[in-house]
């Protein structure tokens, strides 16, 4: 019963080209990166150039950051042996913490933060710690799964506005009884790279008497002077700011934290389940964060980011006059100044197909389907990373180019 279930849900998959594929790398993340042959078939592994990993600044692979992962491993050992809360805390872990306190001060008076082993652990914890019987969440509807997630999984009510609409999120916080409210949201859209109005996000906070909690998954290391995130960004400051960033994305690593007050913070120690019930990020990793997250504040960093912000600029003014000389494509651009870029086609065949032209001619960039992202709104999303060259952006647009004046039979790109 089981398979025959399971084998059912999967021919569905298969007609609305809603299957999902891994493929096997056989080199180190980095824009040129060696990969097994193409749609699952079999062949012999080729290099592909990567325009879809969210190593935005190009350190999964920085010598600096793989020597001291290695220091690290010298120094503490593979693994930490236990959870956080038993024996698995080390001097690492410790130390990486309180830098990560120091980076978001600024921003989060005060601010203490805490490890967790991924984004999706650290938002589970958030919203399950603080989203009580006493509390409502209000999210935006185009939040990343792991809050989503999260605030299935907490005793509060959970309430989504549609994508941006600050004005119903303030009916709903009018309307809203319980004592304690939770505004939560991407800082950077992940599928769309488009910044949330974080601004007018804490105003309604403050005037509402709520909290904001800010996942940062995509800016932190990318926004910000010295990549300090999107707080930095928009120069905002208060208590009422929880913030989440991730380390497996611009820092090249892997993990999470969360900077906020520290009564905040002492509640994820002592009741966020996604903290205490798992074992603790390795301290070699958390060793070589050290250097990834002092990589990020460094002159290194901002020149990084300044390549980065000028590929963006390249790749958006080519998109936007391919897709005005061929407007029969009916491709979209989405509005971003982030290294997400997202070209909208619209139908999973499609998508799919636009992936594998580009896949033929050596360009690995994935095709977004539902239910990551809104059903008719599949899409190629394009990620930059600073360790692109300008020429790699050009190729990737040259033949973008072609397939956009000469539709692929497969699927209604129109
Ligand atoms: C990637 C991502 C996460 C999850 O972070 P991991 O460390 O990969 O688990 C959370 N939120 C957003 C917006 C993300 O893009």
């Amino acid at each position: 019963m089981l398979l025959e279930h399971l084998t059912r849900q999967r021919l569905e998959r298969e007609a609305s080209a809603r299957v999902r594929r891994r493929r096997v790398a056989e080199s180190p993340c980095a824009p040129r990166q060696v990969v097994e042959g193409a749609g699952g078939a079999e062949g012999v592994p080729r290099e592909l150039l990567n325009f879809g990993s969210n190593d935005y600044l190009g350190l999964a692979s920085h010598s600096a950051v793989v020597a001291a992962l290695a220091e690290g491993a010298q120094r503490w050992g593979a693994g930490s042996g236990a959870s956080y809360l038993v024996t698995g805390h080390s001097r690492a872990h410790a130390r990486l913490e309180a830098e990560l306190a120091e980076r978001l001060s600024p921003w989060v008076p005060d601010a203490r933060a805490l490890l967790f082993c991924s984004g999706y652990m650290a938002n589970l914890a958030v919203l399950t710690t603080l989203g009580t019987e006493s509390a409502a969440i209000f999210a935006d509807k185009l939040n990343h799964a792991s809050l989503i997630d999260g605030g299935l999984l907490a005793d509060a009510r959970m309430r989504r506005y549609p994508h941006g609409r600050l004005d119903l999120l303030e009916s709903m916080l009018r309307e809203c009884a319980q004592p304690i409210r939770l505004i939560v949201t991407d800082a950077v859209f992940s599928m769309d790279g488009d910044v949330a109005d974080l601004p007018a996000l804490l105003d309604l906070a403050e005037r509402h008497d709520a909290w904001l909690i800010i996942d940062d998954a995509h800016g932190f290391g990318v926004l910000g002077a010295q990549g300090e995130g999107a707080l930095a960004h928009f120069g905002l400051r208060s208590e009422r700011l929880i913030y989440m960033g991730t380390l497996g994305k611009a820092a090249g690593v892997a993990g999470a934290f969360v900077a906020a007050h520290p009564v905040v913070i002492d509640a994820l120690v002592q009741g966020g389940r996604s903290y205490i019930y798992t074992t603790a990020m390795p301290p070699a990793l958390a060793h070589a964060l050290s250097a990834s997250v002092a990589l990020i504040a460094g002159d290194e960093g901002v020149l990084r980011r300044r390549q980065l912000a000028a590929l963006t600029r390249t790749l958006r003014d080519r998109l936007a006059a391919i897709i005005a000389r061929h407007p029969a494509c009916g491709w979209q651009l989405a509005a971003s100044d982030t290294p997400i870029q997202a070209l909208i086609v619209g139908d999973n065949a499609a998508a799919l197909a636009l992936a594998a032209a580009l896949d033929a001619q050596g360009l690995w960039v994935p095709a977004i389907r539902p239910p990551t992202v809104p059903v008719g709104s599949a899409r190629l999303r394009i990620t930059l990373s600073a360790a692109h060259t300008l020429d790699d952006v050009h190729r990737l647009c040259d033949a973008l180019e072609v397939l956009a004046s000469a539709p692929i039979a497969t699927g209604d790109i129109a």
